[in-house]
């Protein structure tokens, strides 16, 4: 079983290769981004605090994030394998994550970075926007992801890689290359029986 996170810019197949892989792997997905969109959609207290920041392409405050994640890894399904997808995002979250792992006894096994450029990157959320209609993806809110993306997030990069978790994949190509790719590059990290 594996304990992972998946950080990579809006639009770089994150989500897309993180179902891939935790099938893959036998260990379950968390999006961050989904659970907020899910709680949107039903009308929680939780969605209605979110949908302001989300539709502006903010990030929601770490103290609403860190709560909702820690109440998910706390779950019985993800006590020895899960994938992190859109978590950490800021300095703050990377040390409530610490904190929360700590506090349950277990440690992080790798830390994967999927890159891609910024030109297919805009090209690629456009194209999604089109078929998903995702309230926030349009040019304006995009470009205000993608930038918050590198200046708070993509620094975190460094500090997975100093603990040597870090893993780096490229992000561009057919989604089922990316996946082998990925695969291949996991392999004998961090697997724990
Ligand atoms: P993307 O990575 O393509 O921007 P996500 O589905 O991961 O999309 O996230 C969508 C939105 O949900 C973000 O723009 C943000 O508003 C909110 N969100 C998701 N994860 C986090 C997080 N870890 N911290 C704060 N906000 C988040």
């Amino acid at each position: 079983m594996t304990r992972m996170l998946i950080i990579g810019p809006p639009g770089s197949g994150k989500g897309t290769q993180a179902s891939r892989i935790t099938e893959s792997l036998g260990i379950e997905a968390i999006s961050t981004g989904d659970i907020f969109r899910f709680n949107v959609k039903e009308g929680t207290p939780l969605g209605v605090e979110a949908k302001k920041y989300i539709d502006a392409g903010d990030f929601v405050p770490d103290s609403v994030t860190n709560r909702m994640v820690e109440d998910r890894l706390n779950q019985e399904d993800v006590a020895d394998g899960f994938l992190l997808d859109g978590y950490p995002r800021t300095k703050g979250q990377v040390e409530a994550l610490d904190g929360i792992l700590e506090r349950a006894g277990k440690q992080l096994d790798v830390v994967l970075q999927l890159t891609a450029d910024n030109e297919e990157l805009v090209k690629r959320l456009l194209g999604r926007a089109e078929q998903e209609g995702r309230a926030d993806d349009t040019a304006e809110v995009i470009e205000h992801r993608l930038s918050l993306y590198e200046k708070e997030t993509q620094p975190l990069v460094d500090v997975y890689a100093e603990r040597g978790l870090l893993v780096r994949v490229d992000g561009l190509g057919e989604i089922s290359e990316v996946t082998e790719r990925i695969l291949e590059a996991l392999k004998g990290k961090g697997g724990r029986k």
